[in-house]
């Protein structure tokens, strides 16, 4: 992250702020794009484009050339249609029964996940009179969504369903992308393989972020990939190849003084060791700002920054507030009205899911409504 945030972004009123990095958004698009080159990237952008704001994010991606997009629900789908009436939008959670015409009249593409859902879609284009195109998932392990076995070998016995409707994508879904080495990635890739040669040709996806990195072999014709665009770490077990894109800031309410042995926050659930400065930011677990994050006598929590120093927090996150320890920090650098970042590019995504016993993905996600929210660049 590169852009800095100037208090004129910030509006007087936020106390909890999310600042999205469109720059490096689309860096990070890039960089994807780069890895699976002879592949289309799409980019998925549900759950409000992974909590950071589905529209200015698919509106920056599709500027930069993004033509397919993937969200979980027909809600998103809908709200996304309006910003991007040209891309191709498909819905991964599959077809609510009887909500295929919804589907058709938005133009969005279900991504059919069993024989029932197959067989309404391709009823619906029959009855239209239209060839509509819609995705295939096939399970190849995961067992989550998706054709198995048997819904596999009821369509491969009877592929008339594709007079009826356009299978524009067949996908399947990783299980264990995020760790490299795991042979269950080259399984579910040769088990989809062997499926895709049972086909007609058609454009089949296989890669979310981490398997973008796994090479040309996972990526097929499109990659599909979510977490990496917005910073968050695709891998479980090695470092993070992606720039971070989201900074979490906590207006700065009050500074205090406490003593040695003094104890601060709910539970008293934190006694201080030394004579302590600390700052009271305005952001807490209604924000997103997971609960989990505090500190006690027993283990330390969180860390947030104030320019370029770190702040250690204190005690328990409550719902609107949090302490942190800015004793060490130079007088002058916290003050009140300021900001302390929560997240961002010291105390990243990544290591608020580690530290909440989570991951960067429910972080993200997590960001409320509450918080304000600002674009960078773009
Ligand atoms: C969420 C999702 C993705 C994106 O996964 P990331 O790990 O965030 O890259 C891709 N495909 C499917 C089916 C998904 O559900």
């Amino acid at each position: 992250m590169n852009v800095p945030i100037s208090e004129k972004d910030i509006p007087s009123s936020a106390t909890g702020l999310i600042a999205t990095d469109l720059n490096a958004l689309l860096r990070n698009y890039e960089k994807l794009r780069g890895l699976a080159a002879a592949a289309e990237c799409a980019a998925v952008v549900k759950a409000n484009g992974y909590g950071t704001g589905a529209s200015p994010v698919a509106q920056t991606l599709a500027s930069a050339g993004c033509r397919t997009f993937f969200v979980a629900t027909p809600d998103e789908a809908l709200a996304l249609r309006t910003d991007l009436p040209e891309a191709d939008i498909y819905v991964l959670d599959g077809l609510i029964p009887d909500s295929a015409p919804a589907f058709s009249d938005a133009d969005l593409r279900p991504v059919l996940g069993d024989m029932d859902e197959i067989a309404e879609w391709a009823e619906h284009c029959r009855n239209t009179g239209q060839k509509r195109p819609a995705a295939v998932h096939v399970d190849t392990g995961m067992n989550r969504l998706g054709l198995k076995a048997d819904g596999q070998h009821r369509l491969l016995a009877d592929l008339s369903v594709f007079d009826a409707f356009d299978p524009s994508l067949i996908m399947t879904h990783l299980a264990c992308g995020d760790t490299p080495d795991n042979p269950k990635n080259e399984d579910q890739r040769a088990r989809f393989e062997s499926f895709l040669r049972k086909l007609p040709p058609a454009r089949a996806s296989l890669a979310n972020s981490a398997g973008v990195f796994l090479g040309g072999p996972y990526h097929f014709d499109l990659v599909r990939p979510g977490i990496a665009l917005y910073g968050g770490n695709p891998f479980s077990d090695r470092p993070n190849p992606m720039e971070p894109v989201v900074r979490l800031l906590g207006r700065v309410m009050q500074i205090g003084k406490a003593r040695a042995g003094d104890v601060v926050g709910y539970g008293a659930a934190l006694r201080l060791q030394r004579d302590t400065r600390y700052a009271t930011v305005a952001a807490g677990y209604a924000d997103g700002y997971f609960r989990s994050l505090g500190s006690s006598d027993d283990h330390a929590g969180a860390v947030a920054y104030a320019g370029g120093y770190a702040a250690p927090i204190l005690g328990r996150v409550s719902m609107d507030l949090t302490v942190f320890d800015i004793t060490d920090i130079p007088d002058g650098v916290v003050r009140r009205g300021g900001f302390l970042e929560l997240i961002g590019d010291r105390f990243t995504v990544d290591d608020a899911g580690a530290c909440a016993g989570s991951m960067a993905y429910e972080i993200l996600t997590s960001l409320s409504r509450r918080c304000h929210r600002v674009y960078l660049g773009g």
